[in-house]
C-alpha cells in the first residue's frame, strides 16, 4: 500500500460534517477514520447496526392536551350517518374522538380527507403517509399533515380489512370522461367538494386521499387497482389527534374494480374515545421543524387569483450556499482493502473520495433508520 492510498480526501459539506460530528458525539466511533472502518467493515460483513439517531428532539407531543373533554371510561357515540352512493360528508372530529366507517353490505371503497379545523392550510397529504407507512397502510399507523407542518392528524386504531391505499388519487369528473366518455358522473373530487363546501371550502381544496377499503399494488411501476373483499361488519376506526374536519365520502366508481362494480352506502360513526382507546396510541414526538404559521416567512393566505412578483423579494433558503470542504481521513491497509472491494467504481470512475462518501453516508443511512 502506498501512502497515498491510504490518505483519501473526502469532499463533504456542512450538513454532511454536522451529521458525521453528531455521530461522532454520540460515541459511534472515536474520529472520522474510524467512523469510516466502522463503516466499511458493517457494510462488508454484511451486518449493519441499528443506531439511534444522535441528537433529535426529546420533547413529548403532548397531545392529549388538546382534549376539549375528560376522557370516559367506555366509548360514547356521539352521532351517526349512513353515507348514501355518491355522497359524503364534513364532519367535524375534535382530539380524543373516534371516527368509525363501517362496511354495510360490503366492498365500499370510502376516500377520506381531513383538515386541522382551526387552519385548513393543514390537511392530510398521502405524500408524507406513504412515505412512512407505505402504500398500504394499516392498523397503528397514522395519518400525516403536509410539509411544512408533518403532524400527526389521525390515529388509525382499527382496521379489520386492512385494505387501503395512499397511491391512486381521488377519482375526478375528467377521469370519467377521458377513461369513459362520461360527460357527469359520480368522482370522489366532486363529492369532496360539495361535501366540504358546507365550510366554505373551494373545489381546489380537496385534496389526494386516503382511500379506504381499496386494494392496489405498483405492479412494473403502475398503480393497479384490484378487486376487494371487505364484508359487512368491517370497519376503520380514526383516532383524532389534533381538532379536524374529516371528510368522507363513498367513491363513485361503479365502472371500475374499486368497489367491485357497483356502489353502495357505508355507516359512519363519531364516538367519544375511551381511555383505552387513546392509551393505544404510541407517544409522538414533537419537533421544532413541525412548523407553525409563526415561523412562516409568508404567513398571509392570497385571495387574489393571478400572481404577480414581489419587487421586494431576496431569497433566503437555509443552510447556503452549499460548500464542500476537503477533509482528509487516513484508512488503515484492512479497512482500505475492504473499502476499495465494496465502492462502487462504476458510478465513481478514478474518485476514491467520491466513493468512500458514498459508502459511508449509504451506511449512516442504512444503520440509522427509524
Ligand atoms: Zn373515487
Amino acid at each position: 500500500m502506498t501512502d497515498l492510498l491510504t490518505r483519501l480526501t473526502l469532499h463533504l459539506n456542512a450538513q454532511q460534517r454536522e451529521l458525521l460530528d453528531r455521530s461522532l458525539a454520540a460515541g459511534e466511533a472515536t474520529d472520522l477514520a474510524g467512523l469510516v472502518a466502522r463503516a466499511v467493515r458493517e457494510r462488508a460483513s454484511g451486518t449493519v447496526s441499528r443506531l439511534p439517531v444522535p441528537a433529535v428532539s426529546g420533547r413529548v407531543d403532548d397531545w392529549r392536551s388538546r382534549l376539549a373533554h375528560p376522557v370516559p371510561a367506555e366509548r360514547e357515540l356521539l352521532e351517526e350517518w349512513v353515507l348514501e352512493p355518491g355522497t359524503g360528508k364534513a364532519i367535524e372530529v375534535a382530539a380524543g374522538e373516534l371516527l368509525r366507517i363501517e362496511q354495510i353490505d360490503g366492498a365500499q371503497c370510502v376516500d377520506f380527507n381531513c383538515f386541522n379545523l382551526h387552519d385548513y392550510r393543514e390537511f392530510f397529504h398521502t405524500g408524507r403517509t406513504r412515505t412512512l407507512h407505505g402504500i398500504n397502510p394499516g392498523p397503528g399507523d397514522f395519518l400525516w399533515s403536509s410539509p411544512p407542518r408533518e403532524r400527526a392528524m389521525m390515529f388509525l386504531l382499527a382496521d379489520t380489512a386492512h385494505c387501503n391505499d395512499v397511491v391512486f388519487p381521488r377519482c375526478s369528473a375528467n377521469l370519467y370522461e377521458t377513461a369513459y366518455g362520461f360527460a357527469a358522473h359520480t368522482n370522489c373530487a366532486d363529492i369532496q367538494a360539495e361535501a366540504q363546501r358546507e365550510y366554505g371550502l373551494t373545489p381546489d381544496d380537496v385534496h389526494d386521499s386516503f382511500n379506504f377499503f381499496m386494494a392496489t399494488s405498483v405492479d412494473d411501476g403502475m398503480p393497479v387497482i384490484h378487486r376487494q373483499s371487505s364484508v359487512p361488519g368491517d370497519h376503520v376506526e380514526l383516532l383524532a389527534v389534533m381538532d379536524v374536519l374529516a371528510v368522507p365520502n363513498i367513491c363513485g366508481a361503479d365502472v371500475m374494480k374499486t368497489s367491485n362494480f357497483s356502489i353502495k352506502p357505508v355507516r359512519v360513526q363519531r364516538w367519544r374515545a375511551s381511555a383505552a382507546d387513546l392509551d393505544a396510541v404510541p407517544e409522538l414526538r414533537a419537533y421544532d421543524t413541525q412548523r407553525t404559521v409563526e415561523q412562516f416567512r409568508q404567513p398571509v393566505i392570497r385571495t387574489e387569483r393571478a400572481l404577480t412578483r414581489d419587487p421586494s423579494y431576496r431569497p433566503g433558503f437555509v443552510n447556503t450556499p452549499v460548500v464542500y470542504d476537503a477533509v482528509e481521513v487516513t484508512l488503515d491497509a484492512d479497512t482500505l482493502a475492504l473499502a476499495t472491494a465494496e465502492w462502487d467504481r462504476v458510478r465513481y470512475p478514478g474518485d476514491e473520495g467520491a466513493a468512500l462518501r458514498d459508502l459511508l453516508l449509504g451506511w449512516w443511512a442504512e444503520s440509522h433508520r427509524a
